[in-house]
């Protein structure tokens, strides 16, 4: 095993101390390029969580939450400023433990930077109001943290999920409890380093690795969590839904997603084709908001899927050192699941749908990697699963539509509602497209692929509810009192 992994990113991190897991046990993480084992870490349980949360009440009771909002931001700028000092180091530990290219993971480290320093300046811009009310009265709001609050997260984006999510709920004046994936521990107990070094108070921010079952179940459970935000797969957030209910706390889900790419006959393809090949391929697909759905105008249908097949077919897949524009999948069933989503367009197979073009995984990438290749799919039947279901793989589904009316139904018909794509000349096209697609984020003319650290993000539909991101998120992660003073 490399020892190339600092000392506490095998702990966990309660209270300012960084130790092993309260049961002794340990979690092993895999290098997705090679499949080999990486390292031997903490695998925090129920009660690593329970210390946890003690921890970060303490920290609200104590020096943290004493703080002003001004100081709590300075401390998140110096966050951002360390982030951005160490962004190297992140991306390898992120290449190691995630399969993603030093590229894209020190895109990563670069975002997680940014979201601290949106946070940090926005930590003292959170405003209350004055309410006209009857006279003699005076009325008011105040933002209020709601205490201690659980981020639970996903192994695909680590680093910018726990900017946003960790970032936003620490402006307010939260203490929090942190799970990172079992599979993506690495940059996430990197950030606590990060966090010290900031000189934020101990137990403002603990770090349990672990499983989900475990400590997943045991934080989303706990009665003295006061809110929870979950970023996963749609089962799992429902779980946390069913967990937060029984506590009645408020919950952020932020869930999965099958969003649609619209290329109308009038699109600028020279500018879409690019967009729509990386917001499929970017972290080898394993993108909660890929756009894994190309639309196509029947005019234009065959000549978008020339050009996008063309640059499909040019994709290099290969292990994240390499650097090249694909890496691995996280895991080996993952890439199994992926598979399976292929077969079917496999020759000798029947089903309706074409396999356009594939990608090619390099001839150095190690036997043991979990490589896909990145592939277009044609014709694919509206009601096929490669159609309907998150594949989290470098798979894009293509499927012709008449006019608007038919982009629309095709678009809005899946139990998902995350992003969606509009590729059109026409203005007043792109806007009455905005507004008849059932999404939480629309772009027209431009791809975001949930980028964009001011801006809200979030799904309708099965794709979750509440907003992350811009300062939407502020007000998710704060609770508003009203007070009303009678002074006649
Ligand atoms: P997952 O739901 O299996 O795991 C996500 C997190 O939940 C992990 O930390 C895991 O340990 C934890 N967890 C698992 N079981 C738990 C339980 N019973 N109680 C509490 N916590 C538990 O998801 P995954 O497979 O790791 O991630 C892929 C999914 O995440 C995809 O569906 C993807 O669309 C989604 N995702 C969504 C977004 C978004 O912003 N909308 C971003 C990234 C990923």
């Amino acid at each position: 095993m490399p020892d190339a992994i600092p000392f506490e990113t095998r702990h966990v991190l309660i209270d300012g101390h960084w130790r092993a897991g309260a049961g002794g046990q340990t979690l092993t993480l895999h290098n997705p390029s090679d499949g080999s084992a990486l390292a031997e870490i903490a695998r925090g349980d129920a009660a690593d969580i329970d210390a946890a949360v003690a921890a970060a009440q303490a920290a609200l009771d104590g020096p943290w939450g004493a703080l002003t909002a001004a100081e709590r931001g300075r401390i998140l700028l110096k966050m951002s400023a360390l982030t951005l000092e160490r962004a190297d180091e992140l991306a390898r530990l992120e290449a190691l433990d995630v399969g993603k290219p030093l590229k894209q993971g020190r895109a990563d480290a670069v975002a997680m930077a940014r979201y601290l320093e949106f946070y940090g300046g926005a930590a003292d811009k959170v405003m209350g109001e004055t309410i006209p009310f009857a006279a003699g009265y005076t009325a008011l709001t105040l933002r209020e943290p709601h205490g201690v609050t659980g981020h639970i997260v996903p192994w695909n984006y680590p680093m910018q999920i726990i900017g946003r999510s960790v970032g936003a709920a620490l402006a307010m004046g939260n203490a929090c409890v942190l799970k990172p994936a079992e599979e993506a521990c690495l940059t996430a107990l990197a950030f606590g380093r990060i966090a010290l070094d900031a000189g934020l108070p101990a137990g403002a921010l603990n770090i349990v690795p672990g499983l989900g079952e475990e400590a997943g179940a045991a934080l989303s459970a706990h009665r003295g969590v006061a809110h929870l935000s979950f970023t996963g797969s749609v089962a799992v957030g429902r779980l946390i839904q069913a967990a937060a209910a029984r506590n009645t706390i408020p919950v952020t889900l932020e869930l999965g997603g099958k969003s649609p790419q619209i290329v109308f006959a009038d699109a600028n393809l020279d500018e879409a084709v690019p967009v729509i090949i990386n917001a499929i391929v970017q972290n080898a697909g394993q993108t909660c908001s890929a756009g894994s759905r190309l639309l196509v105008e029947t005019s234009v249908y065959e000549r978008v899927l020339a050009a996008v097949g063309e640059r499909v077919a040019a994709l290099r897949v290969g292990p994240a050192a390499m650097d090249l524009d694909v890496g691995p999948l996280i895991r080996a069933n993952q890439l199994d699941r992926v598979n399976a989503f292929l077969a079917p367009y496999q020759a000798g197979h029947s089903a309706a749908g074409r396999l356009v073009a594939h990608g090619s995984i390099v001839d150095a990438a190690p036997s043991g990697g979990f490589y896909a290749k990145p592939s277009l799919i044609a014709d694919v039947a509206p009601d096929a699963p490669l159609a309907c279901d998150e594949v989290f793989g470098p798979v894009l589904a293509a499927m012709p539509f008449r006019d608007e009316a038919d982009a629309v139904r095709l678009a809005n018909g899946t139990e998902y509602g995350l992003v969606a794509g509009v590729w059109s000349e026409n203005g007043g096209r792109g806007l009455r497209m905005a507004r008849a697609l059932r999404s939480g984020q629309v772009f027209v003319n431009n791809y975001g692929a949930g980028g964009g650290v001011e801006l809200p993000f979030g799904g309708v539909k099965s794709s979750g509810y509440g907003r992350e991101k811009g300062f939407e998120a502020l007000y998710g992660f704060s609770v508003m009192k009203t007070v009303v003073l009678r002074h006649t």
